[in-house]
């Protein structure tokens, strides 16, 4: 099979090409191209045409195919993405005034199976490569003509269990020679395994990591996501107290809001007993439709209170503005799609 290059870090790109004899600034000048939103090896016009030749013979570059597009009344767009092996994937793109923020898919549905979220409801079908991930972002970027500012891998799958792709691409989205964009503006979700959790940590990347924590008692986290049956939530706290240690990176927590099951004050004062004194942010989501379950919209209003429990013990929290409901493009409304939904 033909490797892909947008999978390459520009560092394995130059050992890669020095493979063929071609010496580095021709790595960069590869890069440089993919970066530019190129497609096709026949587009570097500055390599020669035996070169050309040459890569195309061994080599591919990953091209998504924008199946479909909406546009949310708040502005908010959804893209539907087909893959070279014919799966396909949901890319969410936000604009906001300080730039263009992407949610993008780490997998083909996903194998985690929280109660709430449409992307696991169909179980995990395989991994996106760093590339297959990069072109989410080349190719809406290319649709809109403008640059993207911030990344959120936050759309379908869990990043964690694809650790070695995710970073990977990290790498690569950073690159000052493609598209620069900071890691500070970058945010990996986990629902939060924990092995992955600690592996991260030793990267030490100055990325904003946010944990799925949507309960203060594990008997509830269970109940709401089957990964806390293998992990405490006090193990899982001391995983993200040593992810604090060595990246110095304040984390967030996301507590999805489920009228009834988790939002009444006895769990929230728990949750901020838990958090009390971490340098921690927590996210409140008041949860999103998916098919079947909670038909109902809960609003963001009335959980104020909420966000002052948590502030009484000096822990910041805000609730997360719903964007793109309306075109099923909130947090937990992705997922796989097939052919025959068109
Ligand atoms: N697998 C990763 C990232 C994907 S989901 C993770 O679990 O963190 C991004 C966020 O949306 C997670 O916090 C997830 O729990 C949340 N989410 C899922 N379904 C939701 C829903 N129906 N309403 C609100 N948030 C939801």
């Amino acid at each position: 099979m033909k490797k892909d290059l947008k999978s390459f870090t520009r560092k394995a790109l130059v050992k890669e090409m020095a493979s063929l004899n071609l010496p580095p600034y021709r790595a960069n000048q590869i890069f440089q191209w993919i970066h530019k939103g190129c497609n096709d090896f026949d587009e570097m016009t500055n390599l020669s045409k035996s070169m050309r030749d040459l890569l195309s013979r061994d080599y591919t570059l990953t091209a998504l195919e924008q199946v479909k597009k909406q546009i949310s009344q708040d502005g908010t767009e959804k893209y539907l993405f087909q893959l070279p092996d014919g799966e396909m994937i949901e890319t969410v793109l936000m604009r906001y005034k300080h730039g263009n923020s992407i949610c993008l898919s780490t997998q083909v549905g996903c194998a985690m199976g929280c109660q709430f979220c449409a992307s696991g409801m169909e179980g995990l079908v395989r991994n996106l490569s760093a590339g297959e991930m990069l072109d989410q972002i080349l190719s809406i970027s290319r649709s809109i003509a403008d640059r993207i500012s911030h990344v959120v891998l936050m759309g379908s799958g869990e990043p964690l269990q694809n650790l070695e792709e995710v970073v990977k691409l990290l790498n690569i989205i950073n690159d000052e020679e493609g598209l620069h964009i900071s890691l500070r503006h970058v945010t990996v979700s986990t629902c939060g395994l924990l092995p992955q959790i600690y592996q991260l940590a030793e990267y030490k990347l100055p990325i904003n990591l946010a944990i799925s924590l949507h309960a203060a008692s594990d008997d509830i986290r269970q109940n709401m996501m089957p990964i806390a049956r293998q992990y405490s939530i006090d193990e899982l706290l001391k995983a993200c107290d040593s992810y604090v240690e060595m990246t110095n990176r304040r984390i967030t927590y996301e507590y999805a809001l489920v009228p009834g099951v988790n939002d009444y004050p006895e769990e929230i004062q728990k949750l901020a007993q838990k958090l009390k004194g971490k340098l921690c942010h927590v996210n409140l989501i008041p949860v999103n439709p998916v098919d079947g379950v909670f038909p109902a919209h809960h609003r963001q209003e009335g959980y104020q209170h909420i966000v002052r429990i948590l502030e009484k013990q000096g822990i910041s929290a805000t609730i997360r503005r719903e964007l793109g409901a309306d075109i099923d493009a909130s947090c937990g409304q992705l997922k796989r799609r097939s052919k025959e939904e068109l």
